[in-house]
């Protein structure tokens, strides 16, 4: 494929075809629209896949990283930074963690996680490893966090897999509590799986996981990369079950756009020594400016209630739908919500709304996911509302 109407002209065959990519070239944003390269405009509700939790290119944060860049982009990870120090303590000061690593992605946070607890389980359960995982939970493609997701077809892809991943059911607590064995050191899990198709753990689950972690002696850990910075309505899903995890990854929201993910950990529980848990650019000045930027936002109570208000219209307004044209249950929190359609229609509909310029994504081949930015207006919504009508009535 190559792109002739561009400056200079550009073909895509030097790119690794690691996902089936439109015929579009984005070259800039701003809010909830995106901009491609024939100037078309398109309503964004996929957002760099829940990332831009204040849409493209916010102020806010570009003004953070015009200014940082132009300061200090990265002394290495082997000196502090005051963003770092700044972004760490708004992180323990607004959650019920002490201590933070920050790294670049959900995957590499999600793979800190669980060194952290095989090291605990080294520490204090007589060397116990094994992390009970979900079905069809999602926690990233490196190879340790590809053999913690529970994604049909994973197990052999790329085999072996790293071992210790026992899979349990989602809101079973049973099937959970069967898996528990002398190696067991946690359990991990999301809050909302969001890859799945966006399925909620339920509250009397969440707080039977931690009962449970605590009988055993267990680690329950929560991988809020998707649901936490506010997507679900409260900056960390898990105070919605009014439960304190040990250990929590963000990723997405959290650098505004940029590349940033944090692990946080208890203080009983953060057990890395030095030389444990690194990276070159984790924790690096640009993407920390850009993390306070982002999150000093989200954390306003004014702010998060507004994500709830602006939720409820849209899943409100998706609930209407469903029953005006007889689709399926309307699933989620706050602004992250899911739409069945009821036959494998949905990547048939993301392809004809891109035509229509609407980013929507089919997370599974019968549902529709929506996660547009956390500040998205009511005027937006009823677009995209309009939109998505015009679609699926068709
Ligand atoms: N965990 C969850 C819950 C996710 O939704 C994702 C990304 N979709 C990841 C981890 C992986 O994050 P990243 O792509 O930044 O590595």
């Amino acid at each position: 494929m190559s792109f002739q109407s561009l400056h200079p002209p550009l073909s895509t065959a030097s790119l690794m075809p690691i996902t089936d990519r439109p015929e579009l070239v984005f070259v800039s944003g701003a809010g909830a629209y995106l901009f491609d390269s024939h100037g078309q405009r398109f309503l964004d509700w996929v957002q760099g896949w829940a990332v831009n939790c204040l849409g493209h290119a916010p102020a806010p944060v570009a003004q953070a990283v015009a200014r940082q860049a132009a300061t200090l982009i990265n002394p290495s990870p082997a000196f502090f930074n005051a963003p770092a120090l700044e972004l760490a303590t708004l992180l323990t000061r607004q959650s019920c963690f002490d201590e933070v690593f920050f790294a670049n992605s959900g995957a590499e946070a999600n793979e800190g996680a669980i060194k952290l607890a095989r090291k605990w389980g080294q520490l204090h359960k007589g060397g116990a490893y094994q992390i009970i995982t979900f079905d069809h939970g999602f926690h990233g493609r490196t190879l340790a966090t590809m053999s913690a997701s529970g994604k049909p077809g994973w197990d052999c892809k790329f085999a072996p897999q790293v071992p210790g991943f026992p899979k349990a059911i989602l809101n079973d607590l049973a099937s959970v509590e069967a898996l528990v064995g002398p190696d067991t050191v946690a359990v991990m899990l999301e809050p909302v799986q969001g890859e799945a198709g966006v399925w909620p753990a339920s509250v009397p689950f969440l707080k039977g996981l931690r009962q449970l972690c605590d009988r055993h002696g267990l680690l329950l850990i929560v991988d809020e990369v998707q649901t936490g910075c506010a997507r679900t309505g409260t900056l960390f899903a898990y105070e919605q079950a009014g439960i304190e995890p040990d250990i929590m990854t963000l990723g997405k929201g959290l650098g505004g756009g940029l590349p940033l993910s944090a692990l946080l950990a208890k203080r009983e529980v953060s057990c890395f020594a030095p030389g444990d848990q690194g990276g070159t650019f984790c924790g690096n000045p640009l993407c920390c400016a850009a993390g306070v930027a982002a999150m000093t936002i989200l954390a306003q109570p004014a702010f998060l209630d507004s994500v709830r208000r602006i939720g409820n219209l849209l899943a409100q307004g998706l609930r209407d739908l469903s029953l005006a044209l007889g689709l399926g249950e309307v699933r989620g929190r706050g602004l992250l919500l899911a739409l069945e359609l009821g036959s494998d229609i949905a990547p048939r509909v993301v392809e004809e709304a891109r035509r229509r310029g609407f980013l929507i994504n089919a997370p599974r081949s019968h549902c529709l996911r929506f996660m547009p930015a956390l500040n998205t207006t009511e005027e937006e919504v009823e677009e995209g509302l309009l939109l998505l009508r015009g679609l699926l009535e068709g």
